[in-house]
């Protein structure tokens, strides 16, 4: 596919947006990139190498005038008044992963969605692939954009996607051969204006799937609409399974992925513990130390009720459970119905959300809470449980007091490994 003299015009100069910029550039077309917020003078400097030119710090009518193809980033929202001005002008507009699903050239593609376990899971059906003889990729929302790693795909390559909803807002015509649907549960509210518009948006992975095309989805998960895609429901694999001893939440996403390998590779043995310890990823339950009897557990990476809740199901307690950061506009009713039943030594509340989940827990009888300010707090008010296990899986995103859940972890583990050290 050549784009060659055609006027592009990128939204977004993130990692998405800049790989795409560079593939447009690379096939022929005259680019210019646009962006909301202000460049980072690297990236100025590598658009200027390149020879593309942009503005930035808000989009100007420069962005539409001529342009006959938009390309957004996922960080762009689609609802965004220049994306509904380009729609207006009848330009089209295709997301990065259109961009870079029509120039892949293998075809033999697997997308992960659903609210948990993507990334962990496009990574255990890469890693189950590779270390059975199968030439398999990687790419997507879980860290390197498709767009950036087209030149290391042939046509027998396997691409193994994240796809997040903000990416399928702008599909047109992606269609994977293998679709993972993991599970369902709210999330992003803040960004979809409801729950059914973030579960319709998740079903575009399947939107242009045929009966020639696998969906791999739970017995559980009921969709608006009838899959075209012949369905193969991953729990069917979990007897098989039942010998791996991992929490369940981990069982089910590698069921899924072991369902979606076999569409490709029918005799794929069924996933290890050791492969599924493998391509544990950080952040997500991850431990950090044992300070004074207390286990410190670090999953940042649990920006939603239903992550924190599979938390719960892995550790069995007692805990101390660290919660909040900004809410994604999340109900933390279900939480506190979860929390419960549990052995709790101690919740404690951090952030802008802390209020909010102290309003749930009130709701729902429990009254071990308290607030603390950081996690030097949070850490030496665990250290009175020795026994315990400390876990912090917030519940919520991290952009209220950091710049990512990554940011978020790597303090926590410094409070943990700070108070370790004055043992
Ligand atoms: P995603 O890419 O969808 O955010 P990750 O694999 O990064 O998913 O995991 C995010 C969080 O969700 C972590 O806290 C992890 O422990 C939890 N998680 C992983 N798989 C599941 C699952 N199947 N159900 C619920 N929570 C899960």
């Amino acid at each position: 596919m050549t784009f060659l003299g055609k006027r592009v015009t990128v939204l977004g100069a993130g990692q998405s947006g800049l790989a795409a910029a560079r593939v447009l550039r690379d096939r022929g077309a005259e680019v210019f990139v646009s962006d909301h917020n202000a460049l980072a003078p690297s990236v100025k400097a590598e658009l200027a190498r390149l020879g593309i030119s942009f503005e930035e710090q808000g989009h100007t009518e420069q962005a539409l005038l001529r342009a006959q193809l938009i390309v957004l980033s996922p960080g762009v929202p689609i609802n965004a008044p220049i994306v509904a001005r380009a729609r207006a002008l009848g330009i089209p507009i295709w997301g990065e992963l259109e961009l870079a699903y029509r120039l892949c050239p293998s075809k033999k593609i697997i997308a992960v969605t659903g609210t948990n376990g993507k990334s962990t899971t496009t990574r255990l059906i890469e890693e189950l692939l590779t270390h059975n003889g199968a030439r398999a990729i990687s790419a997507g929302n879980i860290g390197t954009p498709l767009a950036a790693r087209l030149n290391e795909i042939s046509p027998e390559t396997i691409v193994v996607l994240e796809v997040s909803s903000f990416q399928l807002e702008s599909i047109e015509r992606f269609r994977p051969h293998v679709a993972v649907f993991l599970n369902i549960a709210p999330n992003h509210l803040d960004r979809h204006s409801c729950f059914a518009e973030y579960l319709s948006t998740k079903c575009r992975i399947l939107e242009n799937q045929t009966e020639h095309d696998v969906l791999v989805l739970p017995r559980a998960l009921s969709l608006p609409k009838r899959p075209r895609s012949q369905v193969l429901y991953y729990d069917d694999l979990l007897p098989e399974l039942s010998a791996l001893s991992v929490p369940s939440h981990m069982r089910a996403n590698a069921a899924a992925a072991w369902a979606a390998c076999r569409v490709f590779v029918p005799e794929l043995p069924p996933p290890t513990e050791e492969i599924i310890r493998r391509v544990q990823l950080p952040h997500r339950q991850q431990f950090i130390a044992e300070v004074d009897g207390v286990k410190f557990y670090d999953d940042s990476k649990a920006t939603t009720v239903h992550a924190t809740i599979a938390a719960l199901e892995a550790f069995p307690g007692p805990l101390v459970l660290i919660l909040g950061g900004r809410n994604k506009n999340l109900d933390f009713a279900p939480l506190a119905h979860a929390l419960r039943s549990k052995e709790i030594c101690e919740i404690l509340l951090m952030g802008e959300a802390a209020p909010q989940i102290a309003q749930a827990l009130e709701a729902a009888q429990i009254s071990r809470f308290s607030f603390v300010k950081d996690f030097s707090e949070a850490v030496a008010r665990a250290l009175r449980y020795p026994g315990a296990t400390c876990l912090l899986s917030p519940a919520c995103a991290s952009f209220d007091q950091f710049h990512s859940y990554a940011e978020r972890g790597q303090a926590f583990r410094q409070a943990v490994l700070q108070a370790q050290h004055l043992d």
